[in-house]
């Protein structure tokens, strides 16, 4: 005896193939960087440029302009030399291979002083950006903030507080399922050129894995030359050879918060342990197991199911 599917069972089967999240759903690699100023991501570049190749979703959020960046450049601090960053970013992550970054368009430098209403409007706005791109991984500052920074403490300190807040809801199905801080590795502070030894290095055993991420060097060194505000060319120069040859693309990070409790070392990927949203997959399958039973019943009923 086997079961012989009816009309009716063939065609509900039809409809649950087409209610099905696609393959790109169910992955959800989807990364999100979030940073204080442009060029903070250059921190991590070669890890956004080597998962966009992969074929993730990556984003920058940028909580602030950059407006007090004036070492190198004789744009005046304020408005226009946050407009002039705010493009150098856009030209970055076009250069990473990633999507336009998303600019929260706070006050460079003032971070650690604002109110906690203006850090919670902060925190509202990152949550929004992250559920409507579906983020499932996150990097951000530690508290070391990489260079020891304010604004970038204060990103990172606010990144960790809206995902602790969120986690502890009763439901939080729309949470990031990761959270990651960068980091500089101490290992490599003796071989840091003279311009870019106010890193703050961290114990190499702090990094719970140090990603390939060699396939997104090649972008992220072009995405430095986007930074001529910023980067006088010799620094450039300073960067890029860090980034090729002596980072060689190998990218430390810490995994600090996942939605499961579980925090894994020595991972192959970001998105090692990363699940498709559940919201969807259930009523799939609830939709599934209700057109099934319908058409079991149907087959039954007019007796030809067997024969
Ligand atoms: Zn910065």
């Amino acid at each position: 005896m086997f079961f012989r599917p009816s009309i009716t069972f063939l065609a509900a089967l039809l409809l649950w193939s087409s209610l099905l999240p696609t393959a790109d759903a169910l992955s959800k690699d989807v990364l999100v960087a979030i940073f204080a100023h442009p060029d903070d991501e250059t921190t991590v570049a070669p890890l956004l440029a080597h998962y966009g190749n992969q074929g993730a979703e990556v984003y920058v959020i940028c909580v602030t302009s950059g407006q007090q960046g004036t070492a190198f450049t004789s744009i005046p601090a304020g408005p226009l030399l946050g407009a002039a960053r705010e493009a150098e970013l856009t030209t970055a992550c076009a250069s990473y291979g990633i999507h336009p970054p998303r600019l929260l368009q706070e006050q460079d430098g003032q971070l650690a002083s604002y109110t906690p209403a203006q850090i919670t409007t902060i925190k509202q706005n990152v949550r929004t950006f992250l559920i409507s791109v579906g983020a499932t991984v996150l990097v951000t500052f530690g508290p070391e903030g990489f260079t020891g920074h304010t604004d970038h403490i204060t990103v990172g300190n606010l990144v960790t507080e809206l995902i602790d807040a969120w986690y502890a809801e009763p439901n939080p199905v729309l949470a990031p399922q990761k959270l990651y801080y960068s980091m500089f590795p101490q290992s490599l502070y003796p071989s840091l050129p003279v311009s870019l030894q106010f890193f703050v290095p961290v114990p190499d055993a702090e990094a719970t894995t140090f990603f390939d991420a060699i396939s997104g060097v090649a972008q992220a060194q072009a995405g430095v030359d986007a930074y001529v505000t910023q980067f006088p060319p010799s620094v450039m120069t300073d960067i890029k050879d860090f980034m090729g040859n002596i980072q060689q693309g190998q990218i430390p990070l810490r995994l600090v918060r996942t939605k499961n409790g579980m925090l894994y070392a020595n991972e192959a990927s970001v998105f090692d342990n990363v699940v498709g949203v559940s919201v969807g997959g259930a009523a799939a399958a609830a939709t599934f197991l209700l057109l099934v039973s319908a058409g079991c019943r149907r087959a039954k009923n007019k007796g030809d199911a067997t024969s």
